[in-house]
């Protein structure tokens, strides 16, 4: 498939300082849109000016949800060529999201084709500055005006990008994060593993009960026993166990984070011991109390790792590693960004450069 460019006459300032970017709020130059018809399949790649959408108010996204979306960032080395990280794994997720919600598939070649052209585009808009880096966010829905519930007969597949300043402004701090034990994110058998609209709408009401108690974040239970971790708003959870290193296994209801399957993969090259498995709150409180729980972080594309300093959990307050980074943290944050910035070598192969 051929895609068409369309250049802006109309170019906005870049911002000139990174660190007032901050996340998700500015947006680059152009978009990558392509559309699809039932019959037709997907056609008319093109990258244009970013602008307004028009949509029917029956369009059936408004109304029923269909939608899936990825996120993923473009990095720029120091010297100055622009790299990606996994970026196959995302499409390839975001097929397996479309299968669960019943989008068509999207040619995974022509979106990386075509996610490489916007970003040449667009390569100004990368930032220079340590940590920041272009947030890229390939989203699409059902866009045909019906109302009624049955699977969209067209959808619009695009990918925008915005600026982001470093996640860490003021360095790698711990977060705090609220256990959540009356709201459940997902359920075994519902779209819990796939990046899908209607999940995080869902979670907004544990979100704002997290932040009413000063917490940054929700952890959020199993479904069925609601005492089995699962995951963090947009993020996976670890935990370091004595030497192991410990995560919820995949079983239906959580995002298999790229990040995770990277950390997994690093601890094992290390020479750690990595189980997925399933693991209880209680257990957490058990291993809290004996001093055996050293550590415990997040991980997740925006943040990349995220100390969690203080575990929340009815009355029971868990500091964790004296509310420091640990050592496995550590060095999980410097080795994933040193290869995604391209400051140390990738010997996994998992960069690929513009
Ligand atoms: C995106 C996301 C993650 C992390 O996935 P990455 O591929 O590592 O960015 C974890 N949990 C949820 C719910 C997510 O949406």
């Amino acid at each position: 498939m051929n895609i068409k460019i369309t250049k802006t006459t109309n170019p906005k300032p870049i911002p000139a300082d990174d660190s007032t970017l901050g996340f998700g709020r500015v947006f680059s130059d152009h978009m990558f849109v392509m559309n699809y018809k039932k019959g037709e399949g997907w056609y008319d790649p093109r990258i244009v000016p970013f602008d307004d959408i028009a949509l029917s108010p029956a369009a059936m996204v408004l109304h029923y949800s269909q939608t899936i979306f990825e996120g993923l960032k473009a990095y720029r080395k120091p010297d100055g060529n622009i790299q990606l990280f996994r970026p196959e794994e995302n499409f390839k997720r975001m097929n397996l999201s479309g299968s669960r919600m019943v989008i068509p598939e999207i040619p995974e070649d022509v979106a990386l084709a075509g996610l490489k052209e916007l970003l040449k585009l667009d390569k100004d808009w990368i930032p220079h500055s340590d940590g920041a880096s272009l947030y890229i966010r390939p989203f699409v829905f059902a866009s045909d005006p019906f109302v009624g519930v049955r699977p969209g007969e067209e959808y619009i597949f695009m990918i925008i990008t915005s600026p982001s300043g470093p996640y860490y402004a003021t360095g790698l701090n711990p977060v705090g994060i609220y256990v959540e034990e009356s709201f459940v994110r997902a359920v075994r058998g519902g779209p819990g593993y796939t990046k899908t609209g209607g999940n995080y709408a869902a979670s907004l009401a544990g979100q704002v009960e997290a932040q009413k108690q000063g917490l940054a974040q929700v952890l959020w239970l199993d479904g069925i026993e609601r005492k089995y971790i699962e995951e963090v708003g947009a993020m996976n959870i670890f935990f370091v166990i004595g030497d192991e290193v410990i995560t919820p296994e995949l079983q239906g209801s959580i995002l298999e984070g790229i990040t995770r399957k990277s950390v997994i993969e690093l601890c094992r090259k290390w020479g750690l011991k990595v189980t997925e498995r399933k693991i209880s709150i209680d257990e957490i409180a058990d291993t809290y109390k004996s001093g055996a729980l050293k550590e415990c972080f997040g991980t997740g594309t925006a943040a990349v790792i995220s100390p969690v300093g203080l575990l929340k959990w009815g009355d029971l307050s868990m500091e964790i590693n004296n509310n420091k980074i640990g050592d496995v943290s550590k060095r999980l944050y410097d080795t994933l960004t040193g290869i995604q910035y391209g400051k140390i070598t990738d010997d996994m192969n998992w960069v690929r450069e513009l």
